[in-house]
């Protein structure tokens, strides 16, 4: 089962102007760079990456803590 309702991933999406995550999935799921942010606590940081991306650097932060929303959704 997808995860759809992480706060990170609701914010991403957000960010993005989708007022729901399965809207900005689906719109997503076949692109060969997505909307990915920055999961620290303190930092909600968005950058156009990799889909597959898991562990991208945050430019504003500083952490290698950019995860696609696909892979924060578990599709991927
Ligand atoms: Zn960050």
């Amino acid at each position: 089962m997808f995860n759809l309702t992480r706060p990170k991933l609701v914010t991403l999406a957000e960010a993005e102007g989708y007022a729901d995550v399965v809207d900005f999935l689906e719109d997503y799921a076949q692109c060969s760079v997505v909307p990915a942010i920055c999961i620290a606590p303190d930092c909600d940081h968005t950058a156009e990456l990799e889909p597959d991306q898991r562990a991208g650097f945050c430019e504003v932060c500083g952490r290698p803590s950019m995860k696609s929303g696909l892979v924060i959704a578990g599709m991927i």
